[in-house]
């Protein structure tokens, strides 16, 4: 019976990745290569979820040996505070948003939440405690509705509404041909950058986890757009342990912490005040970006 059930289970499981994924399956096969690489500790237990505070002790991390990547990254996100990460491209800012998500281990140091070194508990109780607004949203070919219900899988139609008029993005799908029934992906309606990552804000609304990671976009929106997503970013990060991946400064003058990433190395950290005073490299990213924010007259 059980020689029966598992492989049937297992089919079950590729059948409905294959059916959410259609979309995008090197994607797919790129998440499930990463998933290979980090396996269930014999006996874990799902992580006990009482306090979200997040640590990264002594961090370091390599994807090969020859090419470090972070080196002996330390802080912590006090539960329900914003740490913020700036630095330039390729420091590693997402990387620390892929070792929380454990999607890697680490070689060196320890991640915890709550206490708890995240290898030492399930995968799937760390994924359900996060919830990631990602850089590009990936959307299944399938209906509005469940590409939001995705956060949070049973959910009725009207926690999918709330969650959708909380990222405001119900008045678009209400527009839409056949509202939330309408298909969205490759082979149904497109979305602009700024809709997809509505959709995602809707989702992460709709899991409701006590930890929040925010990569943002690079490039997906413009600045009109990007000021109007910003208060949905932080009604969906309020009161929420929220680790920021901001690429434009305005993102973080609220936070708790802001860390500067160099080359895998946190080579300034303060508030924003903070850091201004300091008159460092932080208040010199903060110089450029508001020289290129000016109008040219
Ligand atoms: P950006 O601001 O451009 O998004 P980032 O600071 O978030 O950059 P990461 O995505 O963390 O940077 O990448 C850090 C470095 O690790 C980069 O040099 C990148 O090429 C490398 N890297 C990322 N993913 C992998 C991987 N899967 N295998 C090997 N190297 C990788």
């Amino acid at each position: 019976m059980i020689q029966l059930y598992i492989p049937l289970n297992f089919l079950g499981v590729i059948y409905r990745e294959i059916k959410q994924s259609l979309t995008d399956l090197d994607k797919m096969f790129v998440l499930l290569e990463k998933d290979r690489e980090v396996r269930d500790a014999p006996g874990a237990r799902p992580l006990a979820g009482m306090d979200s505070t997040v640590r990264f002790e002594d961090v370091s991390f390599h994807y090969e040996a020859a090419r470090p990547i972070l080196k002996n990254v330390s802080f912590e996100i006090p539960a329900g505070k914003t740490v913020a990460v700036v630095g330039p491209s390729g420091s590693g800012k997402s990387t620390l948003a892929r070792l929380l998500y454990r999607f890697y281990d680490v070689q060196q140091g320890r991640i915890t939440i709550g206490g708890e070194d995240i290898r030492k508990v399930t995968q799937a109780s760390v994924r359900q405690a996060i919830g990631i607004v990602p850089q590009d949203t990936v959307l299944f070919n399938d209906t509005i509705e469940f590409n939001i219900a995705y956060g949070r899988p049973g959910a009725s139609r009207a926690e999918v509404e709330e969650a959708a008029r909380a990222a405001r993005i119900h008045e678009f799908i209400a527009h839409t041909p056949k509202g939330y029934d309408t298909m969205v992906g490759e082979r149904g309606l497109k979305l602009s950058g700024g809709e997809k990552q509505r959709v995602a804000i809707a989702r992460t609304l709709l899991k409701n986890p006590p930890i929040v990671i925010f990569d943002e976009a690079t490039s997906a929106l413009d600045s009109a757009n990007e000021r109007a997503i910003q208060s949905e970013l932080k009604s969906a990060a309020r009161n929420k342990t929220t680790l920021v991946i901001a690429h434009r400064l305005s993102t973080v003058v609220d936070a708790h912490e802001i860390l500067v990433l160099e080359s895998g190395v946190i080579v300034e950290r303060g508030t924003h005040a903070g850091l201004l005073a300091r008159q460092g490299k932080y208040a010199q990213m903060w110089r450029l970006q508001k020289l290129e924010a000016e109008p040219v007259l």
